[in-house]
């Protein structure tokens, strides 16, 4: 079948990609053809009836839902005779799920011209939702659009387990009537349980929907939300960062990541337990307390942060978890576990939890003891009230780095969709983990050393040594051939690389952001470790340095000429800079002064207008 003019139409038959729902994601092609259609097939129930809105008076319409193949060919076939135009509207885009070959087939025997006009995918609709990219810089470059087999099979090498087992980012189509199963194949292929995954149910649709959850809770969601059909499921490292962006123009997403403003609440339930609360708030005083209002005294009614409740301890408690980043419950555990229970959703995202009984002898750490800080809190109120803390997570115990925390107080940055999980149980387990370090502080390092945590000098030396499990700590993005021999690692980039900036006067922000951009690249450094850009005093004023570090959120370092002057031993000195300023350069003295070292990682780049050069800041 050979392409065809689509302004030609008379006789013809177009499959059209109808978009996700939202008549404003139809393309103007399809508009177009929907309005000079003489006859339009489309499919009811996931076809949005406004974008037929666009047809003209006295077209024929007929919903294929309940008609076989041959009854469309036929009415194709006559359609055509006439000489007409017939539009064939599919969801989404027609080559996905689209069933669309049985119908060309058919029109090519009967010798009927056709074309296909691409539409929005219901899987992009979603993502767009989600506020994510699927192919992650530095971190997955595929996408697998795909369904688990249902009455239509799906070839054994394309079962979800070994999709899956790729990592990659991936769209589920027609699967969420069986989640149990997508689960299943997630968990075969290894997956951990705290793997997020999302659920966008009508994309793009008044009605839309997203359940967000992890490997462990999503199922139970997704059937409490009552999502059976016309939804996509997303896997994918790029959920692991995402979560709040979206949601408030999100329709009936109670159960999702809401935002919280960073913020403790106490909550009480019993008399004693009121007493206990009093006394802590007194000690945290920005802390929200909530006391049953059958406890209340004198003044009570006026005293900021205190809230009165007469409602249930569990509409109290939810909420709470959904405002707040950090909840001291004090009351017994169970309570706390059953009530929370249905609104929990990922270690990534929750709140921390903190149980105190109401004596104020123990303050559990309850749920995420890490990220959401509730080892440091349930430490904090314990001192407060002079109690003890429990806690129970396996690094602390044995006295093992957190990896979600690792370098966090410094500006760390954890490099995407990487396998934070597998690190952390290698080093629970006393499995080896080497280590690549030659940026960010050293005071992570365990007090006694970990026998199975090990340091090598360079990549290639981690890499040869092939342990189970590796953590990086550089500038430097690792090779491709690094993460084949130790998947399991964990990059973590500090702030650490100084951006030495000379340029003309007026030269424009973006060649400067492009230069600085390409010189890290194509020297394989981290742009997450960018500490700051260094220059001259004299370009404190220059434009588009100021705006390049406006727009991209870079911090300025300006030195002064003698400054400048008294660095030696540049590798490029530049007369022509010398005769101007009475300096050897700019970009490599800045460099260095910034990172307050004497080697450069990269001597001075030329670009049209402007000069890059970079220092590693050893020190933490
Ligand atoms: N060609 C379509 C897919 C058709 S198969 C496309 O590109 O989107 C039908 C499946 O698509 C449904 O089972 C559901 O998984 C998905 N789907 C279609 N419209 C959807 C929407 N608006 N939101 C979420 N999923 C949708």
């Amino acid at each position: 079948m050979e392409r065809q003019d689509c302004s030609l139409s008379s006789g013809r038959v177009f499959f059209v990609g109808a978009g996700p729902g939202d008549p404003e994601l139809l393309t103007l092609k399809a508009q177009r053809l929907i309005a000079q259609a003489d006859v339009i097939l489309y499919a009811g129930s996931l076809v949005n009836a406004e974008v037929l809105q666009h047809a003209r008076p006295g077209s024929q319409m007929h919903d294929s839902a309940g008609m076989r193949l041959e009854e469309q060919v036929a009415l194709m076939r006559s359609a055509v005779a006439r000489g007409q135009t017939i539009v064939r509207l599919h969801t989404g885009d027609p080559s996905i799920f689209g069933a669309i070959k049985e119908q060309m087939h058919a029109l090519d025997r009967a010798g009927i011209v056709y074309s296909i006009v691409p539409g929005v995918s219901s899987a992009f609709a979603a993502t767009a939702t989600l506020g994510i990219e699927l192919t992650l810089p530095g971190g997955t470059q595929t996408v697998i659009l795909s369904r688990l087999s249902g009455r239509t099979p799906v070839p054994d090498s394309e079962r979800l387990r070994e999709l899956a087992a790729h990592r990659s980012s991936m769209v589920l189509f027609l699967s969420v009537g069986m989640i149990d199963r997508v689960v299943e194949e997630l968990r075969a292929s290894g997956y951990g349980e705290d793997t997020p995954v999302a659920v966008v149910y009508r994309a793009s649709w008044p009605d839309e929907l997203v359940v967000r959850g992890t490997l462990a809770t999503v199922a139970s969601k997704v059937r409490a939300a009552e999502i059976s059909h016309q939804a996509v499921i997303v896997i994918s490292p790029a959920l692991e960062e995402s979560g709040t962006a979206l949601t408030s123009h999100l329709y009936g997403t109670a159960q999702d990541t809401p935002e919280r403003k960073e913020s403790t609440a106490i909550i009480a339930l019993t008399r004693g337990g009121a007493k206990t609360g009093r006394r802590l708030q007194q000690r945290m005083l920005l802390a929200e307390l909530y006391l049953p209002a059958r406890f209340a005294q004198g003044e009570d009614a006026t005293r900021p942060h205190l809230n009165l409740y007469t409602v249930s301890v569990r509409q109290v408690l939810q909420s709470a978890f959904r405002e707040h980043t950090a909840l001291v419950c004090i009351m017994a555990t169970g309570i706390v576990v059953r009530e929370l229970a249905p609104v929990l959703g990922s270690k990534h995202t929750d709140p921390g939890v903190v149980v105190l009984d109401e004596r104020g002898r123990y303050a559990i750490s309850l749920l995420s003891g890490h990220k959401g800080g509730a080892n440091v809190l349930a430490r904090r109120v314990a001192d407060l009230v002079g109690g003890c803390a429990v806690l129970t997570t396996s690094s602390d115990v044995q006295g093992i780095p957190s990896v979600d925390l690792l370098g966090q107080d410094e500006g760390w940055i954890i490099r995407r969709g990487q396998r934070l999980t597998d690190v952390s149980a290698a080093l629970v387990n006393g499995d080896s983990v080497g280590v690549f370090q030659d940026a960010g502080g050293r005071g992570w390092w365990p007090d006694p050393p970990l026998e199975n945590l090990v340091r090598y000098d360079s990549f290639d030396a981690l890499a040869q040594a092939s342990p189970k499990a590796a953590i990086v700590i550089s500038g430097r993005r690792p090779p491709t051939a690094f993460f084949e021999a130790v998947p399991a690692t964990v990059v973590y980039h500090p702030p650490c690389l100084a951006i030495g900036v000379g340029c003309k006067r007026g030269t424009q922000a973006q060649e400067i952001i492009q230069a600085i951009l390409e010189t890290l690249d194509s020297n394989n450094l981290a742009r997450e470790s960018l500490l700051c850009i260094a220059t001259t005093e004299h370009k404190a004023d220059e434009a588009g340095i100021l705006e390049a570090c406006r727009t991209q959120g870079w911090s300025l370092e300006t030195f002064t000429s003698e400054q400048i002057a008294a660095v030696q031993g540049l590798p490029n000195p530049s007369p022509r800079v010398y005769r101007a300023l009475g300096v050897w350069g700019v970009a490599e003295p800045a460099a260095l002064l910034a990172a307050e070292t004497d080697a450069l990682l990269v001597e001075k780049q030329k670009y049209a207008h402007v000069t890059v050069a970079v220092a590693v800041r050893r020190k933490g």
